[in-house]
């Protein structure tokens, strides 16, 4: 038997085509052209394996919420031409670690974060892409900067010029019912817009990361340029203690 040799992760591709179909859909009902959104696959619990059968399937960007398990993953993949971005909570303490291994950092949540980025990337040489993460919902269990602060947060950015800021990220509040995430998607766009025009040698804003597997559809009709999907592409993930 071959067993060892044939994937086992031949739903994997299945998962991503029915998800691109979704996001097709949904560009559609909205007006929006299809090539204008990035389809991330999170893959924080799944096996390299995972991820490399993803890529076979055309996904050229894949997220990690923890520093470690990027770190433990990044030797077995084949990045040529794919792209890692941190989207979880990141401790300055680790900044060290990944900032010459991710192209972006989506969880900037801080000053005290900015200034550490800044600080290891002209380390290295580089210019760290961000995100400004807004928690949009107000949870106290949720990382990210409240949205009124972001016109005085992006001023203070101004002075790291090892940092590059290209949008906003965030995770609205969780519903069963997805259309009542969509009044957190709006605000979000709102506040995208309103601040786009704030351009300086390093504020760029181009991506609106919003939408995961439950809502990446409704994320779309409001404006998201970047989804974040999970478990609709590897399946349920299996917490194994910790975390
Ligand atoms: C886990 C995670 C996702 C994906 O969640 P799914 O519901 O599995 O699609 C997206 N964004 C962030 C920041 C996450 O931590």
């Amino acid at each position: 038997m071959t067993a060892r040799l044939s994937s086992n992760f031949d739903y994997v591709a299945e998962n991503i085509e029915e998800v691109r179909k979704q996001i097709r859909a949904a560009a559609e009902r909205s007006g929006r052209d299809y090539n204008d959104i990035t389809l991330m696959a999170v893959t924080k619990t799944f096996p390299a394996e995972a991820i490399n059968a993803a890529f076979k399937s055309g996904i050229t960007l894949f997220g990690e919420n923890r520093v470690q398990e990027l770190l433990e993953k990044l030797p077995q993949l084949d990045m040529t031409g794919r792209s890692a971005h941190l989207i979880g909570h990141l401790q300055t303490n680790k900044v060290k670690y990944i900032i010459d291994k991710v192209d972006m950092i989506e969880s900037l949540d801080s000053l005290r974060l900015a200034k550490e980025i800044d600080k290891q990337a002209a380390k290295v040489g580089k210019v760290m892409d961000v995100l400004v993460e807004i928690n949009i919902g107000m949870e106290a269990s949720k990382s990210g900067i409240p949205a009124q602060q972001l016109p005085e947060f992006l001023d203070a950015l101004k002075e790291f010029k090892n940092i590059r800021v290209k949008g906003l990220m965030a995770i609205p509040p969780f519903f069963e019912n997805k259309e009542n995430t969509r009044p957190y998607f709006a605000e979000m766009r709102k506040l995208f817009v309103d601040n786009m025009a704030k351009k300086s040698d390093n504020i760029d804003m181009t991506i609106l990361s919003m939408g995961m597997s439950s809502d990446f559809d409704v994320a779309i009709e409001e404006g998201a340029t970047l989804v974040r999907v999970g478990t609709k592409i590897f399946g349920k993930r299996n917490y194994t203690g910790g975390n």
